[in-house]
């Protein structure tokens, strides 16, 4: 299918392709030198966003995987397809948004949608906003659905950035993954993909098995690093509640990996990867010659986004219905009931919550650590223009204590991990989040030394009722964000 205003074309991919400036390199995207500017409560936020396309059917269900899928006998692609367009459409009015910044097909399995549904959307997105030529355009890609023709009409379709499930390069490893696909066709999946997008194709590894060992992980990440392209992702297996592979460790038929163990693969990695010429530029993802994803920097840099499909998670200002403030939206999950909502009232939007300036400033925290870069203090200044980063952790307290123990730098580039820090963040957060609360509102806390409980926003359920939404608890939208990009990372 044709996409106006589209260019899918082999130029496109070149012009896109990030030459060692980070993702400001790529048309469109957040300027590397600093913040895309963004709104805080009721600020003027730009009319800019990314967009995320979640496909939410596999073939086969992972042993590992708790992501919003499901496996059916058969898929009314059209309907599915009619309906993607349609809450593309919606969405990008509702949000007013006037150029869209990267566009990501995740899942489920989007490589098993056809070309010809990638092509509409785009060209839905292309009808309704800017879509700059060469924007980056990623499809992740099962090695079971990525043969060369599959992979060439997605290139055809206006994908210009591939990220292959990978996962391991071990047979036996990919069996307890319940994964679809062997090794050798994992190999041949991202030799056609660097062929059709090079420099430009992603493999995600998974570390921490049950039985596992180092040296199996360290050789397993040899033989990936002689495979792969520019851009590496690695996951720590997480067990998760109701999958097969959490039952069977927590049943005692699989060991479970050591934290230690854990800790010691993810060091090796880093080293391993930063020796081939890698960047660790956020927790788990690593690339070289500027080939960052532009699409995972939006959600890290807190820009708006918007989430399409059963499921999806979006952040933006609705200002095409009177908005003022940025809202955290999640889309019903289960895709008969999204469809059914979509086709009667155009979105299948589940639940909104306007979120809190001080709510905003904890996931730009908590996500913009994350990365190498930091939170910087000019988007620091677009989320909070009175209360400076340096008046909240240059201050004696938390910060303070963790810069002098080499886990934190704030300088005039503004607040972020050292290379040891990155690797504990999860330790270090509640503390930065406390003394953040306790410097936004000192009037509500209880006690010195103790964080004031956040308080409960707004939260309005929308669109449909019963069965496939999601609650968006408060305490849980950071987590509801990680997981988020987690799944979209895979
Ligand atoms: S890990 Fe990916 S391919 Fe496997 S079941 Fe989950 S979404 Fe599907």
């Amino acid at each position: 299918m044709a996409v106006r205003g589209w260019r899918p074309a082999a130029a496109a991919i070149a012009a896109a392709r990030p030459g060692g400036g980070g993702p400001g390199a790529a048309p469109g995207a957040a300027p590397a030198s600093g913040p895309a500017p963004e709104a805080g409560a009721g600020a003027a936020a730009p009319a800019t966003a990314a967009l995320y396309v979640h496909w939410p059917y596999c073939r086969k269900r992972c042993s590992y995987c708790n992501f919003n899928k499901y496996v059916v006998p058969a898929v009314d692609e059209a309907a599915v397809r009619a309906c993607l367009v349609r809450e593309a459409r919606t969405l990008l009015r509702l949000s007013q948004v006037q150029s869209v910044t990267s566009v990501f097909f995740g899942g489920g399995t989007p490589s098993l949608a056809s070309p010809g549904t990638i092509a509409a959307v785009l060209e839905a997105v292309a009808g309704v906003a800017h879509l700059p030529a060469g924007t980056e355009v990623t499809l992740e890609a099962n090695p079971s659905s990525a043969s060369t023709p599959r992979l060439a009409g997605f290139r055809a379709a206006g994908v210009n950035r591939l990220s292959v499930g990978v996962q391991s390069l071990d047979d036996a490893e990919l069996r307890l993954l319940g994964r679809e696909h062997t090794a050798a066709e994992a190999r041949g999946a991202v030799e056609v993909a660097r062929g059709l997008f090079p420099g430009r194709t992603s493999i995600d590894l998974i570390f921490g098995l049950p039985g596992q060992s180092r040296g199996a992980w360290a050789r397993g990440l040899e033989a990936a690093l002689g495979l792969c392209d520019d851009h590496v992702s690695l996951y720590q297996l997480t067990l998760e509640r109701g999958t097969a592979l959490a039952a069977q460790v927590w049943g005692g038929a699989l060991p479970t990996p050591p934290q230690d163990l854990l800790a010691d693969m993810y060091q090796t990695a880093r080293t391993m990867l930063v020796a081939a010429g890698f960047r660790h530029y956020e927790v788990s993802n690593f690339a070289r010659k500027g080939a960052l994803s532009t699409h995972n920097l939006s959600y890290w840099r807190a820009e708006q986004y918007i989430g399409v499909g059963p499921g999806a998670h979006g952040r933006f200002v609705p200002r095409g219905e009177g908005g003022h403030s940025r809202e955290a939206r999640v889309q019903t999950l289960e895709p008969d009931n999204w469809m059914r909502e979509v086709q009667s009232q155009g979105h299948g939007t589940r639940r909104r919550v306007v979120l809190s300036p001080l709510e905003q400033l904890e996931e730009l925290l908590a996500l913009g650590l994350r990365t190498d870069e930091g939170v910087t203090r000019k988007r620091w200044g677009c989320f909070s223009p009175q209360l400076s980063l340096e008046a909240v952790f240059g201050a004696p307290g938390e910060a303070k204590a963790l810069q002098e123990q080499g886990w934190l730098i704030l300088d005039s580039g503004g607040l972020r991990c050292t290379m040891k820090g990155l690797a504990l963040l999860d330790s270090l957060l509640p503390d930065l989040l406390c003394q953040l609360q306790r410097c936004w509102a000192p009037p509500a806390m209880p006690e010195e030394g103790s964080c004031a409980r956040l308080q409960h926003p707004e939260e309005e359920p929308i669109g449909g009722s019963g069965a496939g939404g999601e609650a968006v608890g408060r305490s849980g939208l950071a987590g509801a964000v990680s997981r988020n990009i987690q799944s979209q990372n895979r």
